[in-house]
């Protein structure tokens, strides 16, 4: 525990997923404010000399009120059309807040099996490792075009455990609509308690995120439980915690108890 927390404020690669709903008002426009707090304090972890990478969610959101559909998208292509759309302004926002704070942002679509795909794999850790010596802020994104998983399963938790894998991150951050991990879901159970630490993905904790594979485009925290399983077994520290509050994340280096921390398996030597 205490190895971990100092492995935390020692962070050099650290990794922030944001989800659609922390990075969007209920209207399906940005949330400016939040993105605008969120790209300082990343800006501000770059000036401290640490590498981030940004995995974001949104695309969808942001197509849709691009092209002004009061209805959500029912067919998978105009999930991916919007996705298109919605991808270049996502990307234009974030461009243009973190080149305020003199940063130059890199786009990096990726498919899930870019793990153990062979040659995608080093490709893609060539360019993240090329990205990071540059100095530029990678901002990832599932590739809708030709991937659906995203799309049906709004699973960009996996992804940023995925990338944090890649990249041999030092730290993995979910920033989602909620405080944590609760025992059970607190939209639903008034009564649910935060679970601050978790050393291991017990029956227990797959049971408080649901059991039914519909959770999965409901629930949202079978994904992130899919997420801190592959960082456990890649000895990477996660958390989850509020994106309401971009902050958090200053809290969370400085070892603050801070949403959910999910304990790796064992500590790990770099090589
Ligand atoms: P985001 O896109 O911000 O990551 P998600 O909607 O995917 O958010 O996931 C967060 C949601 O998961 C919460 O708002 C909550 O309704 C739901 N949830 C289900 N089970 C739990 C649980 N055990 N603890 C916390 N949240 C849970």
């Amino acid at each position: 525990m205490t190895e971990t927390i100092d492995r935390i404020r020692a962070a050099k690669t650290i990794i922030v997923k944001v989800g659609t709903s922390t990075i969007t008002h209920p209207t399906g426009k940005l949330n400016l404010m939040i993105i605008e707090k969120l790209v300082r304090v990343l800006s501000d972890l770059k000036n401290q000399g640490k590498n981030v990478i940004l995995v974001t969610s949104g695309a969808i959101g942001v197509g849709r009120a691009k092209m002004n559909l009061n209805r959500r998208p029912d067919s998978i292509p105009e999930k991916q059309a919007l996705a298109a759309i919605g991808q270049v302004h996502l990307m234009h926002i974030y461009s243009k807040f973190f080149a305020e704070y003199g940063q130059t942002v890199s786009q990096v679509l990726l498919t899930k099996d870019v793990l153990d795909a062979g040659e995608r794999e080093a490709n893609a850790i060539n360019t993240f490792q090329t990205l990071i010596r540059y100095g530029s802020i990678p901002i990832v994104n599932e590739n809708d075009t030709i991937s659906i998983e995203q799309i049906q399963f709004g699973d960009n938790d996996t992804l940023s455990a995925i990338v944090a894998v890649l990249v041999k991150a030092d730290l993995l951050i979910l920033l989602s609509d909620i405080d944590g991990l609760y025992n059970k879901d607190p939209n639903k159970y008034p009564d649910a308690e935060l679970i601050h630490i978790v050393k291991g993905i017990t029956d227990e904790i797959i049971k408080a995120c649901g059991s039914s594979h519909s959770d999965f485009g409901t629930g949202g925290m079978k994904t992130k439980i899919a997420a801190a399983q592959l960082c456990h077994e890649h000895f990477i520290p996660m958390v989850i915690a509020n994106g309401d509050d971009p902050y958090n994340i200053y809290r969370i280096l400085e070892g603050e108890k801070v949403g959910t921390l999910f304990i790796p398996d064992k500590e790990v030597v770099k090589v």
